[in-house]
């Protein structure tokens, strides 16, 4: 059922692949720099696990901000509507993902929305479990489930090498303690550990296709039949990805390519046709604007071609 997709993609990815030469793999996790500049792989999957591959589908990456929507969801099934977005916004910022600029702005010391790192630090926190290594193991299970693969866990070197120079993430961190987003109750540390745990997970663009499907069709995995995520908060999490999942190029890729889709700074983009497909991409060279050259402009001329935009 995806041989229109097929027929197509082995053109498309030479075409997109030399986009790869204008960006740059991120190197402010020093692990991350390692990436090969010019990777780039995809998996689309449809609703009963047909599935189409190209180029580098196995390369491992992590999860990096992708995870972000996938705690917002657990957040939201373990503490509801209310409680989370009375420590997040629901607005793009127009700032970069690890800004402190308008932290002061919205009430005071709250993130514009859950998708930039202080929202997603704040998200973190809400996670249930008496201990850090629970919450982990929550969140943990939680990805495994979305993702159809038990054996997912997070790559203990990217970890390491983001825990060790999150100086950033810290401060971030610090300073929603002292404006009590994050709660009395709440260790600083702890929380930045899941978080860089989250963050560090290990996938290949299968994983992200589907998780993705799993979005695609409401919280629904429509291969397994079972329901995983109410669909109230699937909506909320692709509005999020939709007006916040690029970094500030997502308006111009809702105008291009009209779907929701959020990307990470390892080259990651998670993306999905709704009702019809997840897809997953990896190309760590990344732009200006923090997103994948390479996975962008693939995105964009597939979208294009099949009418998939949403408008
Ligand atoms: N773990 C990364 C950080 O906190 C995620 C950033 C991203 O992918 O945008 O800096």
């Amino acid at each position: 059922m995806l041989e229109h997709i097929e027929a197509r993609l082995p053109g498309w990815l030479e075409a997109s692949r030399k986009r790869a030469a204008e960006g740059q793999v991120a190197a402010y996790i020093p692990e991350l720099a390692k990436a090969p500049q010019d990777a780039l792989g995809i998996t689309v999957i449809g609703p009963s696990g047909e599935t189409v591959s190209a180029g580098d589908p196995n390369m491992r990456f992590t999860l990096q901000s992708i995870s972000k929507v996938f705690t917002l969801l657990l957040a939201f099934i373990d503490n509801g509507e209310e409680a989370v977005f009375s420590k997040v916004g629901m607005e793009p910022t127009g700032d970069d993902f690890n800004s402190m600029l308008k932290l002061e702005l919205v009430e005071p010391g709250k993130p514009f929305n859950p998708l930039i790192n202080a929202g997603a630090i704040a998200v973190t926190s809400l996670i249930h479990g008496d201990t850090p290594a629970e919450k982990t193991a929550r969140i943990l299970q939680f990805f495994r489930t979305a993702a159809a693969d038990p054996a997912l866990t997070y790559n203990e070197n990217v970890y390491r090498s983001e825990s060790a120079t999150a100086h950033r993430n810290r401060s971030l961190a610090y300073f929603l303690k002292d404006n009590e987003v994050l709660g009395e109750e709440v260790d600083v540390e702890e929380v930045l550990d899941v978080y860089f745990k989250h963050c560090s997970v290990d996938v290949h663009v299968g994983h992200l296709a589907r998780m993705a499907l799993v979005l695609a069709f409401n919280g629904r995995d429509p291969v397994t039949g079972q329901a995983l995520i109410p669909r109230r908060y699937v909506q909320i999490a692709k509005s999020f990805m939709l007006t916040c999942g690029m970094y500030n190029a997502s308006g111009e890729f809702a105008i291009r390519a009209g779907i929701p889709a959020k990307s990470g700074v390892s080259g990651g983009i998670l993306a999905l046709v709704p009702g019809q497909y997840g897809i997953g991409v990896i190309g760590p060279a990344l732009g200006r604007k923090g997103n994948s050259t390479a996975g962008v402009h693939l995105l964009e001329t597939m979208s294009e071609a099949f009418d998939w935009s949403m408008f």
